[in-house]
């Protein structure tokens, strides 16, 4: 069963939280028990495909779900129509004791593929299972990349509607394009003239608004979400910690139950949350490395214990990692401080009214045996993309090149040799205008046209330009809509005919 963090909900079945999103009342689904792998089970997976890990490890999660379903969403998301590898999620050599897990491979270039690939099929059983006959809304708050990935999965099923909100000239132009060109019946795109914040603020309320909810299923509609607070979009993320793993020992790089640690670029907390789970259900994990950009509100609060969302909002290079409030940080404090959901509450109540809450001591030696946490610098970010590419020949996108940065902080600081896979979310390709610039200068790109800086991307690195973001130019733009932070319900209302 799912529970909320906040302790005010009844516990529902894993269909039931899929198809919620979150806690109507506020607060976010997570699972009564973790479920733990033995070291055996864990080796048995060895020699795996990524479809078949995916299929058990995505098992001990949704309890209602029947084998057969789980696998036909797994063999519908996780294919060579959708991912442009065959092991869907690699894992290369950087250096020694050094290792990259590309997640970018997807449909949109950018890891949230591994996990809205599949999250359509579970919502569209989810909702079968519950008995719903409502249409089902999708409601997006992007910085840029779920955006994308969302509006692709649920493009054109059946019984859905989904609407994206992004910050109104917050994202990079590719990313822009590629939301204000997809197509299908059921999809909307509203720049939003605000950050990712203000998106995610509203569209967290909009949730936990009683009366609009009411209204809606009155006109026979349920809303959803597709963001990393549904637990449906975390859990398929948890596969990839386990295949990474299971890859570098098939390569004989590491032992059988040798520790090693994950580098994650963070933003809302989601994916090194789905490795923290990894861990949790006995993967050998030493450390969890947390790597901010310079909107580091993430590396201040494991530093100090006091989290404070009141500061300058900044927008990087890194435009993914734009985010002050890191949803999933609710679900983390629930788990390591052993379910205690009044404190929670308390914590979540004081951010929302104050901007900033603090953890006890406790809390914090509990959360500093596992993480690390550090950031880089818009200037840091950029050296490291020309570094890494004139030293190993290998092209990062800005977003793990913060990564690679706050790995090398720790290496320096700790001292620990421990073999680390650094996650890889995005496609250098999409983000071509930052490293181009890296690798060459500023000069390389003003004026320049983004479609032919992709073919002169493809030409310096030597790599073919990713699928998704081809010919992406010549794509009629479908939606042209903008509204101010206030309006975003109003933009609900005038899209579903309220
Ligand atoms: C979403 C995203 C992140 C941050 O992931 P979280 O799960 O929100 O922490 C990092 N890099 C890229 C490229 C992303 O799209």
């Amino acid at each position: 069963m799912y529970i909320s963090t906040r302790g005010n909900y009844d516990p529902v079945s894993a269909s039931k939280a899929i198809n919620l999103g979150m806690v109507p009342a506020g607060g976010l689904f997570v699972p009564e028990e973790i479920p733990l792998l033995s070291e055996e089970e864990i080796l048995s997976m060895k020699g795996l495909s990524y479809q078949e890990v995916a299929q058990k490890i995505i098992s001990l999660y949704l309890d209602d779900f029947q084998e057969k379903e789980i696998k036909e969403c797994v063999t519908k998301a996780y294919n060579s129509a959708n991912f442009y590898h065959p092991l869907i999620a690699p894992v290369v050599k950087l250096k020694e004791n050094t290792y990259i897990l590309e997640l970018w491979h997807g449909p949109t270039a950018a890891f949230k593929d591994m996990a809205l690939q599949i999250l359509p099929f579970f919502l569209v059983k989810s909702i079968r299972k519950i008995g719903s006959n409502k249409e089902t809304v999708i409601l997006v708050a992007t910085s840029g990349d779920t955006g994308k990935a969302a509006l692709e999965g649920f493009k054109n099923v059946e019984g859905i509607k989904i609407i994206v909100f992004y910050p109104y000239q917050g994202v990079s132009k590719i990313q822009e394009l590629q939301m204000s060109t997809t197509d299908g019946n059921n999809t909307y795109v509203v720049a939003v003239k605000g950050n990712f914040d203000d998106c995610q603020g509203a569209v967290k309320e909009i949730f936990g608004n009683r009366e609009f909810n009411q209204l809606l299923a009155e006109k026979g509609y349920d809303l959803s979400s597709a963001n990393s607070i549904n637990w449906g979009r975390l859990l398929p993320q948890i596969v990839y910690y386990f295949t990474a793993y299971l890859n570098l020992l098939q390569q004989g790089e590491i032992s059988a139950g040798e520790k090693i640690n994950y580098v994650v670029p963070t933003g809302n907390f989601g994916n090194i949350l789905a490795a923290w789970y990894a861990y949790k259900m006995g993967l050998p994990v030493n450390k969890l490395i947390c790597a901010s950009n310079e909107n580091k509100v993430l590396t201040d609060f494991f530093h100090t214990g006091i989290y404070n969302k009141n500061r300058e909002f900044k927008q990087t290079n890194s435009p993914s990692m734009d985010i002050l409030v890191s949803s999933n940080l609710e679900r983390f404090l629930f788990e390591i401080t052993g379910h205690n959901s009044t404190r929670i509450k308390e914590w979540m109540e004081k951010l929302n009214k104050t901007g900033e809450f603090q953890i006890d001591n406790l809390t914090k030696t509990e959360i500093d045996k596992i993480i690390y946490a550090d950031f880089a610098s818009e200037k840091e970010t950029l050296t490291t993309i020309k570094k890494v590419f004139s030293d190993f020949g290998y092209a990062l996108d800005p977003h793990t090149a913060v990564a690679v940065k706050v790995y090398e902080n720790y290496k320096a600081s700790q001292g620990d040799n421990t073999k680390t896979i650094i996650d890889a979310t995005a496609s250098p390709f999409k983000f071509n205008t930052t490293v181009l610039e890296a690798i060459q200068g500023s000069e390389s790109i003003t004026n320049q046209d983004e479609f032919l800086l992709l073919e002169k991307l493809s030409r310096i690195i030597d790599k073919p330009i990713h699928p998704a973001l081809k010919d992406l130019d010549k794509k009629p733009v479908l939606h042209k809509t903008v509204c101010s932070k206030t309006e975003i319900k109003t933009e609900i209302e005038k899209i579903l005919g309220l």
